[in-house]
């Protein structure tokens, strides 16, 4: 089957836009960000005027109706100059998607404009918990029916904008018996009384993000609150990730592609022994390396982004693209540091932040670990053999 990784122009006039938006709101205040672990409250405003917190949402809900591509494209761009706005972006555009996925008419009437608006100021999305983290299906928050309702107790763990989500999709146990079959999927609104965040993680990157754990006790939600069927949460919870996952990759790629650009300058400007080392060839085949994992993971990307759009199940190329991308961004920075040498160590140097802010993509949304097993269950299942889960 054929597909044009090629953008079109609208996807292109949203990459613009993203670009524009990062070098002149972004970039110049990223490592402010990074210092003083200040949340981007006023970035995503920016953001939501853009259309850039629900670029794959339908525009009946406010979104860009632009599909996954431009989607990665506006992450690639946005990573460039921050990647904790990236993240942040990246989590809240999951959440409108999968509500639009998901939801009731209403569900997505209430919650998907309050995310693409901004009002909402972020969206977060809490599955992982202290006990699970990979093994999502050991959680044990529960969410139990009441006379008008819900009622959810437990705590999640390492929540992305927990503290400042306007909306936050849930995942809990309503039939603890039924191991992963038990897990269900809920909206719960910021603010709700029995939910309350945690003190935000000290990070090693990502700082400007925002990562707290969240605490559920006696929080009652209206029934309406389910998401999706009743038992029915994980198959929600990985279907949300798929696309999660090209999030991550481009994230990644946008982080690797800053690390390639200081490089090349710098390689260029520096001289050593009477020369600029960009002529010495093994800094030549450092930059040609990681210029061609770049591409390797930017075509793998293109490949799921567009495979989605196309509605086709991309869970083996968004996991491969996430592999591959986010080891590459790895080796991107550390590469980075060594052109620079003891100037790419230092912390004013935006190559030492962008080392830092690239670790964490290989751990969540699938650390490289469990997106193997994907890949390789996936290719299993296709041989026609079967794997335990
Ligand atoms: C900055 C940050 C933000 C996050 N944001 C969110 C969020 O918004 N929402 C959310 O729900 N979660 C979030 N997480 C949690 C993240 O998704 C988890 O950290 C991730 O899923 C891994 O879980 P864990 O950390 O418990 O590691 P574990 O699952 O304990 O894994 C530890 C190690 O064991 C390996 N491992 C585990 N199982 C296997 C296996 N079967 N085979 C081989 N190796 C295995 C892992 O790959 C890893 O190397 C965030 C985490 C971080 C660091």
């Amino acid at each position: 089957m054929t597909m044009d990784f090629d953008p079109d122009d609208r996807e292109l006039r949203i990459q613009r836009l993203a670009r524009d938006l990062a070098v002149t709101q972004l970039a110049p205040l990223a490592a402010e960000r990074d210092r003083t672990a200040a949340f981007p409250e006023r970035e995503l405003r920016a953001l939501a005027q853009h259309g850039l917190l629900g670029v794959n949402v339908p525009a009946t809900y406010g979104g860009a109706e632009a599909g996954m591509v431009a989607f990665s494209l506006a992450m690639q761009e946005i990573a460039r100059a921050d990647a904790s706005v990236a993240v942040t972006m990246a989590v809240t555009n999951l959440v409108a998607d999968v509500i639009c996925r998901f939801g009731s008419e209403q569900q997505r009437r209430t919650y998907v404009p309050q995310i693409t608006s901004g009002s909402a100021v972020a969206a977060s999305f809490a599955v992982s918990e202290s006990q699970a983290g990979s093994d999502l299906a050991a959680m044990t928050t529960t969410a139990v029916r009441t006379a008008t309702g819900w009622r959810i107790d437990g705590a999640k763990q390492w929540i992305t904008s927990g503290d400042r989500a306007g909306v936050i999709v849930l995942g809990a146990k309503t039939n603890p018996q039924a191991g992963k079959k038990g897990i269900s999927a809920f909206i719960v609104a910021g603010g709700t009384p029995g939910m309350t965040a945690g003190k935000p993680e000290e990070k090693m990157g990502q700082r400007g993000s925002s990562t707290v754990p969240l605490v559920f006790d006696r929080c009652e939600v209206p029934a309406d609150a389910l998401l999706g069927k009743e038992g029915e949460g994980l198959p929600l919870v990985y279907a949300a990730l798929e696309g999660g996952r090209i999030g991550i990759a481009s994230l990644a790629l946008g982080i690797g592609r800053a690390a390639l650009d200081a490089a090349t300058r710098y390689a260029q400007e520096r001289v050593q022994f009477g020369a600029a080392i960009a002529t010495f060839q093994a800094i030549q085949f450092l930059l040609a390396d990681v210029a061609t994992e770049h591409d390797a993971g930017h075509l793998l990307t293109m490949r799921a982004a567009r495979g989605k759009d196309l509605g086709r199940m991309v869970t083996r190329e968004a996991a491969m693209a996430k592999l591959f991308a986010s080891e590459a961004a790895g080796r991107a920075t550390d590469a980075a540091i060594q052109i620079m040498g003891a100037s790419g160590y230092m912390r004013k140097n935006p190559v030492e932040r962008l080392a830092r802010d690239a670790r964490v993509t290989r751990i969540y949304e699938g650390t490289s670990e469990v997106l193997r097993l994907v890949i390789a269950r996936s290719l299993l299942e296709q041989q026609g053999k079967t794997i335990p889960e």
